[in-house]
């Protein structure tokens, strides 16, 4: 079991007090006419997720509390809580450094995208 603190308002709970939001970064494609989307993309965004064996991105939601969205990034062997970090926010750049390249999400960040808040 998870016990998760939302760094928004400092609830702690377990996961059954938050709301798991899927996959975090996955961007819609960008386009000003969706027909010109093409079928490839459009199943990616809809359906195709990572499934990391180590360091994985979420999105997950503080139901208990104060009902805010926010990033986690958290170990899916050991299930250790490595950082949470705002919705608008990429990864803190520690994190980031810490991907190894045989993780999906190697690569997929640079530097320049990261985050600075919110690390622990
Ligand atoms: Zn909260």
């Amino acid at each position: 079991m998870l016990l998760i603190t939302c760094p928004v308002c400092g609830n702690v709970g377990d996961e059954t007090d938050f709301h798991y939001g899927g996959q975090a970064h996955i961007a819609r494609p960008a386009s000003a006419n969706p027909a010109d989307v093409s079928d490839e993309a459009q199943r990616d965004y809809l359906y195709v997720r990572l499934n990391p064996k180590g360091l994985h991105f979420e999105r997950w939601r503080c139901d208990r509390g104060c009902g805010k969205w926010f990033h986690m990034a958290r170990d899916t062997v050991t299930m250790s809580i490595k950082a949470y970090y705002p919705i608008t926010e990429k990864p803190p750049r520690e994190i980031i450094a810490e991907i190894p390249p045989t993780n999906p999400w190697y690569g997929v960040f640079d530097e320049s995208q990261a985050g600075d808040g919110g690390a622990r």
